[in-house]
Formats: structure tokens, C-alpha cells, sequence
């Protein structure tokens, strides 16, 4: 067992369906402690009690919709806790569909889930973890980070959402090169489509019912979890599960250290040709 699977408190958020479930499971059977926070208490409630009747000792539930200021200040101060030394920001939310067409709400309400708890968190979580010398932030993005200009379908309608996927990987890749030399380690993990409940909403409320799969199937949820843990264990800072080469993800960074150094300190020469 190594420093970064020592039984802690490991903090999950979106374990109450899919990628976070399986996190707070996996986690559970690696002896730690746990905090469950989304929306849904009765389910969060239904998971600590499974964890419970299977031994685990330590599980909370906190209830929290990360849209809320007071809810998300109150699931940061539980993170910025002496015992915490993982944080898994794995609550996000799609809005998919036409950006014209969106709701402005349901936009804000993406932000705040992906990008502004996701920064919270990891901010509040940061500081002990690097007083205490040791800890861990995985932070939950997606393939479609790197969809770029790629047309909707098959693909979703996915501007906002592919925006904030992005910052989860840019803010973890440049935090990770920050923190690089202390003991705390940072992943971002970029799953493919995975079998869970994730296109069944858009995220404005959560989904009813028991939990089910979309009828888009995917990558089972387990295999998104056993890539990141293993990653995080190596050091890999970009995880993507499905990925054969790794060197893919080395070219990624080649490829935007080339736009930097061609980049001058004047216009370049076709913004000039014709110029007042
Ligand atoms: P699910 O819809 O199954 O799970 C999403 C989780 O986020 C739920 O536990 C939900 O809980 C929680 N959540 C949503 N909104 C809030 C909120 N306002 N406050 C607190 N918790 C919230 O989807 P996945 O498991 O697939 O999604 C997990 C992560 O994986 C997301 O970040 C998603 O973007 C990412 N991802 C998913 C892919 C897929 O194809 N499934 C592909 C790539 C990335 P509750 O509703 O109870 O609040």
C-alpha cells in the first residue's frame, strides 16, 4: 500500500449514481473512510447503508446541491477537514443541446457543478493536504475536453459542457505542474462515454427513480475507476481510460508547446498583409 492509498477519508462527489458510486465503493474496499455528497439523500442513504452492512466504518452523507453557494461552502468546509486526503470532484452535469436554444439557467447551473465547485473544492481541499504532506484531488472531466471543433452528431450538442471539461483538465494539468515537488498529487480523469445515468438528464434536477443505465451504453463505470486509481497510483496526470497510447496524450502536449514557441512577440505576418 502506498502513501496515496493509506486508509483516509476520501470525499466523493456524485456518489450517488455511476462513476461516483463505484469511486465511493472501490475506495470503501480500500479501507477508507468516506463523505458522499450529492442531491439525492435517499440514495446516498441506500450506498452508506450497503457500505455499512459490508463492514465499512466511517461513512457519511452530505447532502448538497454544489449549485448552492451555501451548500457547496458547506461541503468545502467538511473538505478543508484534518482526515480528508482525497477529494474526488466527480459531480458534473451535460446541458446538452443547441447553445442558441439553451436555458441560461441550466447553463449557469453547469458552470457552477463543473467549474465552480470543482474549484472550490480543490481550494479548499489543497492547503491541509499540503500541510499535512499528503493528499490527493482526482478531478472527473471527459473525452469530449478533446472533441474540439468536431460536429454534433453523434456527438452532443455539447459547447458549454465540452468548455467546462476543458478547465477541468487545463486547471488540473497547470495545478499539477504547480504542486509538482510536494506530496500532493492531481488527476484528471477524461472518460469516454460510460454506461451510467448521465444522458437521462440534463442535470437542472435529478434523475428519479432507482438507478439505471442510459440507453447509450458505454464504458462500464468500474473501468473508469480501476484506470484512475491505477493512474493515480503511477503519477499520470491526464487518465483516459480507453486510451492504448498514453503518448497520445504527450503529443497533445507537443503539439500546444509548438503554438507557443512560434508564437512572437509581434502579429504575425498574415494578420498584417493589407493592415491600415
Ligand atoms: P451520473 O448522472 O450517473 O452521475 C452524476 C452525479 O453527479 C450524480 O451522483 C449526481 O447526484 C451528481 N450531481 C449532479 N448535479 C449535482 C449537484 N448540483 N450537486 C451535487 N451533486 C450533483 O453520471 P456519471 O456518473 O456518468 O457522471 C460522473 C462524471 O463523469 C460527471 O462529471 C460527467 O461529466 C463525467 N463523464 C461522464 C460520461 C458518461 O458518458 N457517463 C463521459 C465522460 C465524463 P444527484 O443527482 O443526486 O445530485
Amino acid at each position: 500500500m502506498t502513501s496515496h492509498d493509506a486508509p483516509g477519508t476520501a470525499l466523493v462527489t456524485g456518489a450517488s449514481s455511476g462513476i461516483g458510486w463505484e469511486y465511493a465503493t472501490r475506495l470503501a474496499g480500500r479501507g477508507r473512510s468516506l463523505v458522499l455528497v450529492a442531491r439525492r439523500a435517499e440514495r446516498l442513504e441506500a450506498l452508506a447503508r450497503d457500505l455499512r452492512a459490508d463492514g465499512v466504518t466511517g461513512v457519511e452523507t452530505l447532502v448538497a446541491d454544489l449549485a448552492d453557494p451555501d451548500d457547496l461552502a458547506r461541503v468545502a468546509e467538511r473538505v478543508s477537514g484534518d482526515d480528508v486526503d482525497l477529494l474526488v470532484n466527480n459531480a458534473g452535469i451535460n446541458g446538452y443541446g443547441p447553445f442558441a436554444e439553451a436555458d441560461a439557467t441550466l447553463l449557469d447551473r453547469v458552470l457552477r457543478v463543473n467549474v465552480v465547485a470543482l474549484t472550490a473544492l480543490t481550494r479548499a481541499a489543497v492547503p491541509g493536504m499540503l500541510a499535512r504532506g499528503r493528499g490527493a484531488v482526482i478531478n472527473v472531466a471527459s473525452l469530449l475536453a478533446f472533441a474540439g471543433d468536431l460536429p454534433p452528431d453523434p456527438l452532443p450538442r455539447r459547447a458549454v459542457y465540452a468548455g467546462t471539461k476543458g478547465y477541468a483538465v487545463t486547471l488540473t494539468r497547470t495545478l499539477a505542474a504547480e504542486l509538482a515537488g510536494t506530496p500532493v498529487r492531481l488527476q484528471v480523469v477524461c472518460p469516454g462515454l460510460t454506461a451510467t445515468e448521465f444522458h437521462l438528464g440534463a442535470g437542472a434536477t435529478p434523475v428519479s427513480g432507482e438507478r439505471r443505465t442510459h440507453d447509450e451504453g458505454g464504458m462500464p463505470p468500474e473501468d473508469v475507476v480501476t484506470a484512475s486509481l491505477a493512474a493515480l497510483e503511477t503519477g499520470e496526470v491526464v487518465c483516459v481510460p480507453g486510451l492504448t497510447d498514453p503518448d497520445a496524450v504527450s503529443q497533445l502536449a507537443s503539439a500546444e508547446l509548438e503554438v507557443r514557441r512560434g508564437s512572437g512577440g509581434r502579429a504575425a505576418e498574415r494578420y498584417r498583409r493589407g493592415a491600415a
